[in-house]
């Protein structure tokens, strides 16, 4: 079977809460409706959120082939989780690393992908045992993207993250801050909840790209429980403006290397 990814982002985080999987989803999404072949591949083995977010929770993989067949959130989005192969939701997962392994390697090698132009990997939050494995299985190909929030101990958390990828020679695309301030739904007025500008003075500091900040919107927690992603629901919002500009950013330096 025939798979190729052309390009494949890892998306992770010095810690957890930053909105990995939120920018995850919405990234995969927004290139998928640009008319890209994409697939979102949750390996978060721990808190596995991807399902839920995508009202994709009730889904069971089938195989055919010896292939696992993905699911579809849209008709150019793929996506798998782990959290489709455990018997329950509440399920815990406790695996040592030789397993860990064993699991992304059959997540990135046994899924029938076909021809992706972006493969978006969520990781669990930060630097662990799924993230050196991507980096073993995919080597210098992936793409790291950092997330982060403005606050200062957020920021400390990138910067490790940041050093980890270059420690196992991941190529960084970029930093996106997300939670980067709000826009009051009432006055249209900008309220710099966590202050501002802290992802792209680490990226200045760090010599890597920032890729873009992504506001607030309280209507992205509201629908978090819904099932349908926010660059959906809300295109014309100023955080769905967002995510397409990260998306462009991104595009130009994993095609240009700009
Ligand atoms: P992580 O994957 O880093 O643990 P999540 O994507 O699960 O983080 O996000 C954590 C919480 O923050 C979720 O409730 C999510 O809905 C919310 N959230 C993420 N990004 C934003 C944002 N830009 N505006 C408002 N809420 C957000």
């Amino acid at each position: 079977m025939d798979k190729t990814f052309k390009h494949v982002i890892a998306v992770f985080s010095g810690k957890g809460g930053v909105g990995k999987s939120t920018v995850s989803a919405n990234i995969a999404e927004t290139f998928a409706k640009q008319g890209n072949n994409v697939g979102l591949l949750d390996v978060d083995l721990h808190g596995p959120n991807i399902p839920k977010l995508l009202g994709l929770e009730s889904v069971k993989l089938e195989a055919r082939d010896n292939q696992i067949l993905p699911a579809y959130y849209s008709p150019n989005l793929k996506v798998v989780s782990i959290a489709f192969m455990l018997p329950t939701r509440d399920t815990p997962v406790i695996w040592r690393g030789p397993l860990k392994h064993k699991a992304v390697s059959q997540l990135l090698n046994d899924v029938d992908w076909g021809e992706l132009d972006y493969l978006v990997i969520d990781f669990p939050p930060g630097t662990g045992d799924e993230i050196l494995s991507v980096s073993q299985l995919v080597g210098k190909d992936a793409n790291a993207v950092i997330v982060t929030t403005p606050q200062e101990l957020a920021l400390l958390d990138a910067r490790k993250a940041v050093m980890f990828a270059k420690q196992v020679e991941m190529r960084i695309a970029g930093i996106v801050e997300n939670m980067s301030g709000l826009v009051c739904p009432h006055c249209g007025k900008e309220i710099n909840l966590f202050k501002k500008g802290g992802g792209k003075k680490a990226a200045e500091e760090l010599g890597v790209p920032f890729l873009g900040g992504i506001p607030l919107d309280p209507r992205i927690v509201e629908l978090s429980d819904d099932g349908i992603l926010f660059v959906d629901k809300y295109p014309d919002s100023p955080a769905a403006v967002a995510f397409s500009a990260v998306c462009e950013n991104l595009r130009k330096r994993l095609e240009e290397g700009v």
